[in-house]
């Protein structure tokens, strides 16, 4: 039995990831250990039928093989089924956050550890990725986990991610009345009252100029929810910094918040031997009110963090121009340095500060040679090194070109800028200058025959915000090879760029509205243009919406660095290589790397696909991407790949020249047995497949390769196996007749041929089966009567052909007549077995006498 568990107080984050959990692990059981929040509490009470959880106490725990666990690093949470996590044998693992610390008691292969402010975020990516037929109340759930985890989006903790999975929520029916229901439950009887006695009981303590609030109360009986309380507090006292200890059952329930940097919350929580982050964190400490109290008080001192000061964030050294310097001269020292102004005088003689707009300015009204006194303001914004953060934010602001000279003793020392006040603030901080990069221009001009199509998309590229070619284009560019496909990703309207190239190429579009790509045919060749796509996406069947983005999300979604590269094709940027995650430095070295840990379990096809770049480049995995493959398949995640993308990765790389080692190392990776139990991948058919291409090649050359591998793979499946298999595949019926048929026939031709003594006999026994199973038995056993009939086959027998037909028959006199086709076929039959040497006059010969002979049976 699979089971998914969570921890006691369950809150929507971890009960919305158990049932996302249930997506990924079809047949497992939710179990619920220990109460519920109340709000989820009664949200499951109406939805239980829907969402099926059982007890964990009703559970036979002894038949547990497999135990799925949910925001419990510590194991301790899963209350009854911590001595099930702990049992040799059983398969456990862990989707938990990485900011709740290491999870140390399990194999680092069976653990997801996820940078999400939700853990529901993190599950909900992989469900996009893999499958969204989501019930609308588990789009429902799934929403109310993000937004109670995040803040709804509010938290610091909250990334673009969570705001991307909560949108694909409300794609996939999310309900916002319900939402707003279970989000914000009103207070229940007893929590008001304990609501009361918190806000009665609220003193204040200074802490580095900030007001930290702490309220403490003991309590007579247990009030779930102690942190949803602290929320309120803070709403209603505006607080910037919160204690809050509630002494019930003989422990102390403790919540911190913290909404100022100077005062961090977590490490108030570690006195009380609990955890979190700087803005929220909480403590089960198992002791007394008083002792909590002063323990927290005593770590204060500690949890202050002296705000910055213009000292630790200026830029130093403050560059000068004169003031008698041209405007020119300026503007050249501003541009070259991405500087938005610069000082003039000296560091000892500040004179003011010139901006670089004031600057242009001039330089418009052509006073490039006037010298830079001429048009510095006089009013000069200076701050000394101590000024702290606040207030740097305050002047930068409204100082000339956005820059305060640092002065000690008059003199200057340095210079805050807008750049330094947002990374003191540890805000994002816009790129100066033009993009680095690598220029890959030269390499592109020189493609045969590209010269023509890369400037009819740079002539249609003006009004797209980026065009660019992506992916394997890039990859094969850099690696100097030939006859790669043409894609390029368009941050803008893919279709409408197609349908312009389409028409200055002379070819036609055929446009995807639904995906936002289309392609582009003319007579001399090909482009498939694309939308570039951000995250989280829907599958062809779910009515996708497909929303333009930007080029680095699109290149985040994809699988391996050496293949998450992209070339702008745009104007001035024509040849820039983006290279966002080394790729490059990858495919110098060899290596195939993903690039982020869920990789695989978003899409564990990709196993499939870096196998296949080992294999075809002779490169290898990095460690970690190796390591994260068998997480994978030790996970259990990878049985329920969507099976036509399977069928399409699993055609590619049995298309590819060799594919011996490739499948040796889906064997070593696990994931060979994992997508079928019976599959075989060892060395014995690493052997077999090197003899099947041989065969094929001679024998089958219009054969595709892929398909007499496949059945040398899955030759030790039952046709039934074959059948139920291929049929998830959605293999073609064709294909999958054939390779039935050759799997079920190889091993009964040596048994059928070992008694045969004619030729032509033997042609009749293998003749009907389709070559593959032929070649199958061959490649299995090259020795023996068998072998050697089957050889004989292929090199001589099928070819034997009579050298006269039916009309010669005709000229004989033999009318219309059943007699026809029985005569051939003695003819074809004496002469297979060496009787007709003579060639036609002798093949006319034998058919005379075989029509002058009386009716009955022809045969001698
Ligand atoms: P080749 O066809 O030579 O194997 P390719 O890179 O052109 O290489 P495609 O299957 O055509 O392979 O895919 C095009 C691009 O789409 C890839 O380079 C990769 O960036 C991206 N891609 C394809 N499949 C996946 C996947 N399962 N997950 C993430 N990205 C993928």
């Amino acid at each position: 039995m699979e089971v998914i568990a969570g921890h006691a107080n369950t809150d929507f984050d971890c009960f919305a990831s158990m049932v996302a959990c249930r997506r990924l692990y079809p047949g497992a059981v939710v179990a619920l250990s220990g109460s519920l929040n109340r709000n989820v509490r009664e949200f499951y009470r109406l939805h239980a039928d829907e969402i099926p959880c059982v007890e964990a106490a009703r559970l036979d725990l002894d038949a547990i093989t497999r135990l799925v666990c949910v925001e419990a690093t510590n194991p301790a949470r899963l209350g009854d089924l911590e001595t099930v996590a702990r049992r040799p044998g059983v398969d456990v693992v862990l989707f938990d956050h990485h900011r709740d610390g290491p999870a140390d008691w399990l194999p680092p292969e069976n653990v997801v550890l996820a940078d999400d402010g939700a853990l529901t975020t993190t599950l909900v990516g992989i469900i996009a990725e893999r499958e969204p037929a989501v019930t609308p109340l588990e789009a429902t759930v799934f929403a109310l986990g993000i937004h109670e985890d995040t803040g709804s989006l509010t938290y610091p903790t909250a990334t673009q991610r969570d705001a991307e999975a909560l949108a694909w929520c409300l794609r996939h029916g999310a309900r916002q009345e319900m939402i707003g229901r279970y989000l914000h439950a009103p207070l229940a009887e007893e929590e008001r009252s304990l609501l009361d006695a918190l806000l009665a009981s609220l003193g204040t303590h200074d802490v580095a100029g900030v007001e930290l609030l702490v309220a403490a109360v003991e309590w007579p009986e247990y009030v779930d929810g102690v942190s949803n309380l602290a929320h309120k507090l803070v709403d209603l006292t505006d607080g910037r910094a919160l204690v809050c200890l509630v002494e019930m059952e003989g422990r102390v329930v403790a919540v911190f918040r913290s909404r100022t940097p100077e005062v961090d919350a977590s490490v108030l929580a570690r006195a009380l031997g609990g955890a979190g982050h700087p803005q929220a964190s909480s403590a089960m400490y198992q002791g007394r009110l008083a002792d909590a109290r002063q323990a927290v008080l005593d770590a204060l001192p500690r949890a202050v963090r002296e705000p910055l000061t213009a000292a630790q964030v200026m830029s130093r050294p403050a560059r000068f121009v004169t003031a008698d310097d041209t405007v020119a001269h300026a503007m050249v020292l501003c541009q070259r340095h991405h500087q938005s102004g610069i000082q003039v005088g000296a560091p000892e003689s500040l004179e003011g500060v010139v901006s670089r707009e004031d600057l242009d300015k001039a330089i418009g009204h052509g006073l490039s040679h006037a010298p830079v006194k001429a048009i510095m303001g006089s009013e000069l914004v200076t701050c000394s090194e101590d000024t702290p953060l606040a207030e740097l934010a305050r002047l930068v602001t409204g100082a000339r070109g956005g820059r305060v000279p640092v002065l000690r003793d008059g003199e200057v020392v340095g210079v805050v800028t807008r750049s330094d006040v947002l990374r003191g603030l540890g805000e994002p901080v816009p790129e100066a200058g033009p993009p680095a990069g690598v220029d890959v221009g030269q390499e592109l001009m020189a493609l045969p025959g590209l010269v023509p199509v890369f400037e009819a998309i740079q002539a249609v590229s003006v009004p797209f915000e980026g065009v660019y070619l992506v992916g394997g284009t890039v990859r094969d560019i850099l690696l100097g090879e030939t006859g790669f496909d043409l894609d390029i990703a368009v941050e803008g309207d893919g279709i409408a760029l197609a349908r312009a190239l389409a028409a200055q190429l002379g070819g036609r579009v055929v446009p995807h509205e639904k995906f936002g790509t289309g392609v582009v045919r003319w007579p001399g060749g090909r482009v498939d243009v694309a939308t570039a796509r951000t995250e989280f996406y829907d599958e062809p069947g779910a009515l996708p919406t497909v929303e333009q983005a930007p080029l680095l999300q699109d290149l985040y979604r994809r699988d391996f660095t050496i293949n998450a590269m992209a070339v702008s094709l745009k104007g001035e940027d024509f040849g820039r290589l983006v290279d966002p995650f080394g790729g490059l430095g990858d495919l110098r070295a060899g290596v195939v790397r993903v690039l982020h840990g869920l990789s695989f379990i978003d899409d564990p096809t990709r196993i499939f696909r870096g196998v296949r770049y080992e294999n075809r480049y002779a490169f290898r995995m990095d460690g970690r991407t190796t390591a994260l493959a068998r997480a994978c398949v030790e996970m259990g995640l990878v049985g329920e790949l969507s099976s036509a993308r399977l069928r399409e990765e699993l055609k590619a790389l049995l298309s590819e020249a060799e594919v011996a080692d490739a499948v040796l190392r889906l064997d070593e990776l696990g994931i060979a047995q994992a997508i079928h139990p019976h599959l075989a991948a060892d060395e014995t058919t690493a052997a077999l497949l090197g003899r099947v291409d041989a065969l094929r090649s001679s024998y089958a050359p219009d054969e595709p390769v892929w398909r007499p591998r496949l059945a040398v793979l899955t030759r030790r499946l039952s046709v039934d196996e074959l059948y139920e298999w291929f049929d998830r595949l959605k293999l073609r019926r064709r294909d999958a007749d054939l390779v039935a048929d050759a799997v079920a026939v190889a091993p009964r031709l040596p048994g059928i041929l070992e008694t045969v003594d004619q030729p032509a006999e033997a042609r009749r026994l293998i003749e009907p089966h389709d070559p593959l199973g032929a070649m199958l038995a061959l490649a299995e056993s090259a020795q023996g009567a068998a072998a050697g009939w089957l050889r004989r086959y292929f090199e001589e027998l099928r070819g034997v052909e009579l050298e006269i037909g039916g009309h010669d028959l005709t000229e004989l006199g033999l009318g219309e007549s059943p007699r026809v086709g029985d005569i051939l076929e003695e003819l074809l039959r004496r002469k297979l077995n060496g009787e007709l040497p003579g060639g036609r006059e002798e093949e006319l010969e034998a058919a005379r006498e075989l029509i002058a002979a009386p009716a009955g049976p022809l045969r001698r």
